[in-house]
């Protein structure tokens, strides 16, 4: 049987694991309490070829979290050094906290042939897009403020002001528009996450861009 050569930054099929020539990337963007890090679980969980981007913040642990494994903790003298050293691909202050972004997650995931998943706001996701024009902004949309509002309320996880903050915030990333190429509206959570499976795969298999 004849054999051809993949052309360069054309996508491999993923039926060989190690053919994988072109890593994408995708940021997810959507008001806090929208479901971003439950469909992102979802997305891990069920494509191996995904590999997380995992953000330095200055925010305390909340609830379950583990230091290494949602964030990087740590606090503000040593993020500043962060920013000193240019060790971030993009960072802002998101609800007075530093939130960033470390090359070496892009370069990690991309180096091992994964694509890279990024759960940042919309400040971090226009730095992003304008270092990879490539890159993929999917909006994941609450069905209305009033449903985002009860999952905020139902997480248990924030103060009612930090709550009240992260709304008044919603407001405004919904209406950011340019910045997206797709949208997800998480109303039924089963259809969210079959949803973002499906276009991972489809947008996985493109052709450099
Ligand atoms: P984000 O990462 O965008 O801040 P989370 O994934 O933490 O949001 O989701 C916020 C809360 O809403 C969590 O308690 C989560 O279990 C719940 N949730 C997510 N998607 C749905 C959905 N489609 N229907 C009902 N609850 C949901
Ligand atoms: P949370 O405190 O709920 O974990 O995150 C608050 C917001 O910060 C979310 O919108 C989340 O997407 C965003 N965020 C998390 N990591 C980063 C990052 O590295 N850069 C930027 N710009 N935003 C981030």
């Amino acid at each position: 049987m004849a054999s051809y050569e993949i052309p360069k930054g054309i996508a491999a099929s993923k039926a060989d694991e190690n053919a994988h020539v072109c890593a994408h990337m995708f940021i997810v963007v959507g008001p806090s309490g929208t479901g971003k890090s439950t469909l992102l679980g979802h997305l891990m969980d069920v494509r191996k070829s995904c590999g997380m981007s995992r953000s330095t913040t200055t925010r305390a642990p909340r609830g379950t979290e583990v230091n290494g494994v949602e964030y990087d903790f740590v606090d503000i003298p040593t993020f500043e050094k962060k920013i000193a050293n240019g060790d971030f691909a993009e960072y802002a202050n998101v609800f007075g906290n530093y939130y960033g972004t470390p090359h070496s997650m892009i370069a990690d995931n991309v180096n091992a042939g994964r694509d890279v998943l990024f759960d940042i706001d919309v400040q971090g996701a226009r730095n992003l897009k304008k270092q990879y024009p490539g890159a993929w902004c999917i909006l994941i949309a609450p069905p209305s403020m009033a449903v985002l509002e009860k999952r905020l309320r139902g997480r248990g996880t924030d103060a009612p002001e930090v709550i009240e903050k992260r709304l008044n915030t919603a407001r405004s990333e919904l209406a950011e528009t340019g910045l997206f190429d797709f949208m997800i509206v998480n109303d039924d959570l089963e259809t969210a996450k079959s949803q973002i499976v499906a276009l991972y795969d489809m947008l996985s298999l493109r052709a450099a861009h």
